[in-house]
């Protein structure tokens, strides 16, 4: 019977949140934190764990079929592979940074610098789109501490929360690249994986979309039902119930985290009460 390969990092910042991912779209793995493949129970999937970096090239050659990286990965390696569906986890951005005390005003002041990186492909880029000349140092981990030794005055690396620049005397003067996770295929799948990798997709864009909604229940004074319900406008229209208690009604409905709290505001003032909110688990629409 034909599986889906899909390979995803082995340990690090994109496991939890890749097998969690697996999980939510109802696909049962054995975690085996030492296996290097598992096979899923209840879906014709296998699951490689490898190393973020060669993830692309496996996919490239058709080793897997899909997997999970980073943008900022996808893009270092120029593979041949298809990007098929931003993960929204795992973000962050791919920074220059400089030492607390350099005077930087624009990227005009890297010309003739050293830039520690791991990322030397869109490192040398980005120099090249801004015209600067500078000498990109690559080096494969610790890239923070590259000025503190002396081998580099800049550094290209990834950052969430700053705080790893900040503990070395950096500061960070540009971002690069906003990455987040991305779900990758083989570009010549045959007709098997690329059937069962759109139910994989069709799975995932559910479980997303479910994130970014909400379902909320209220309670509505009749004479202002049509205002409340023009502010709920839902999957197609909102449910109305009538309640126990005359000239109320129990309104259901769903709505984007995006407009949650501007909705919430607006419901009240017009008159809704016992604003309930749940989360949703899956949204098909
Ligand atoms: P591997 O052993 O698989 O090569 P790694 O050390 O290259 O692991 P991790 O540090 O686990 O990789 O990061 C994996 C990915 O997580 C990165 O490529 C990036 O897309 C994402 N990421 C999110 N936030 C950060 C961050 N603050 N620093 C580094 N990577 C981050
Ligand atoms: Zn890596």
């Amino acid at each position: 019977m034909t599986k889906l390969r899909v390979a995803i990092q082995k340990s690090g910042r994109l496991h939890d949140d890749s097998v969690k991912l697996l999980k939510e779209c109802g696909i049962d793995i054995h975690n085996g934190v030492n296996k290097l493949k598992t096979e899923a129970s209840n879906f014709p999937l296998e699951v490689f764990f490898l190393r973020d970096d060669d993830i692309p090239q496996y996919i490239e050659d058709g080793v897997a079929d899909a997997g999970i990286v980073g943008e900022n990965v996808v893009l270092e390696k120029q593979k041949q592979v298809n990007e098929v569906e931003k993960l929204g986890f795992g973000r962050c951005r791919l920074s220059v940074a400089v030492g607390k005390g350099f005077d930087y005003q624009s990227c005009k002041d890297l010309n003739g610098l050293r830039i520690a990186t791991s990322y030397p492909v869109i490192v040398k880029d980005f120099l090249g789109r801004n015209d600067i000349k500078a000498d990109i140092h690559e080096i494969s981990g610790s890239v923070e501490i590259a000025p503190g030794i002396g081998l580099s005055e800049a550094i290209c690396d990834l950052v969430s929360s700053g705080s790893t620049l900040f503990m070395n005397g950096l500061k960070e003067v540009e971002v690069i690249l906003n990455s987040e996770a991305m779900l990758i295929s083989n570009q010549n799948l045959s007709k098997g994986p690329e059937q069962l990798l759109q139910k994989l997709l069709f799975r995932i864009k559910a479980v997303k979309k479910a994130k970014n909604n909400k379902y909320i229940l209220l309670n509505a004074p009749n004479d202002k039902l049509d205002a409340i319900c023009k502010l709920l406008p839902g999957m197609k229209s909102p449910t109305v119930l009538p309640l126990a208690d005359e000239g109320w009604s129990s309104v259901h409905s769903v709505v984007n985290e995006n407009d949650f709290w501007d909705i919430i505001e607006n419901l009240k003032a017009n008159g809704a009460q016992g604003i309930l909110v749940v989360p949703i688990e899956k949204m098909i629409l």
